[in-house]
């Protein structure tokens, strides 16, 4: 099974991914995850990686497509994955039909996730993580036990570097300008699930998440 997790920044996909993926028994793939993996450990990829999102720009397709590429083919990704901040662009939504259908599998389910704009905002300022066990936090939202400590794992919790103002207002125009696209790219194909994740509706991820498992066990 591939599931797409699709969403501005902070919109919670990588929330509802980890749910998704305890569940379905199917590994989460996130590009972010596996570039901030990259640049701590100082690799050639993670050196690129890191001059554009600092910027809070997008990695070059090539690159992105490559990663993504090489992890489907992996022993564990062969039942499916959730693929989490992939594709981004129109050229990686096509390039991975392309690369799907080599391996005679097709994307089940787009979930787009969306976030009143100045909830995300506040969401991403807030937003702390493990660095390792990459718990996610949020100091107001979802905030830990223990101020400033993994309620997992015990780790001292850090911001992630591109989650600084300046920074998200980059990334939600590259959001705007090139990801939002693929919501009509996904719905013209019949695979898409729209929610909106809000606390003014009360509505988090783990309902999300719930609403996505009746859909896939209806259909
Ligand atoms: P968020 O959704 O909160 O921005 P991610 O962890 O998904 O967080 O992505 C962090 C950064 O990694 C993005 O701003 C972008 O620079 C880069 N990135 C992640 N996925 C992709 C992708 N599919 N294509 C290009 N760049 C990506
Ligand atoms: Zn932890």
């Amino acid at each position: 099974m591939i599931l797409i997790m699709l969403g501005a920044p902070g919109t919670g996909k990588g929330t509802v991914a980890g749910i998704l993926s305890k569940k379905l028994g199917i590994p989460q793939v996130s590009t972010g995850d596996i570039f901030r993996k990259n640049i701590s450990e100082k690799t050639e990829l993670g050196k690129l990686a890191e001059s554009y999102i600092s910027k809070g720009a997008l990695v070059p397709d090539d690159v992105t497509v490559k990663l993504v590429e090489d992890r489907l083919n992996q022993e564990d990704a062969q039942a499916g994955v959730i693929l989490d901040g992939f594709p981004r662009t129109t050229a990686q939504a096509e390039a991975l039909d392309k690369i799907l259908e080599n391996i005679n599998k097709k994307v089940d389910m787009t979930i787009n996730l969306t976030t009143p704009e100045e909830e995300i905002i506040e969401r991403i300022v807030n937003r702390r993580i493990c660095p390792k066990c990459k718990s996610v936090y949020n100091l107001v939202l979802n905030p830990t036990k223990k101020e400033g400590i993994c309620d997992k794992c015990g780790a001292e919790l850090t911001a992630r570097a591109d989650d600084n103002e300046e920074t998200i207002k980059s990334r939600l125009e590259t959001y705007f300008e090139q990801t939002s696209p693929l919501v009509n790219y996904y719905e013209e194909k019949g695979k898409l699930f729209s929610a909106t994740v809000s606390k003014t509706i009360n509505k988090m991820g783990v309902d999300v998440a719930n609403d996505v498992l009746k859909k896939l066990e209806g259909e």
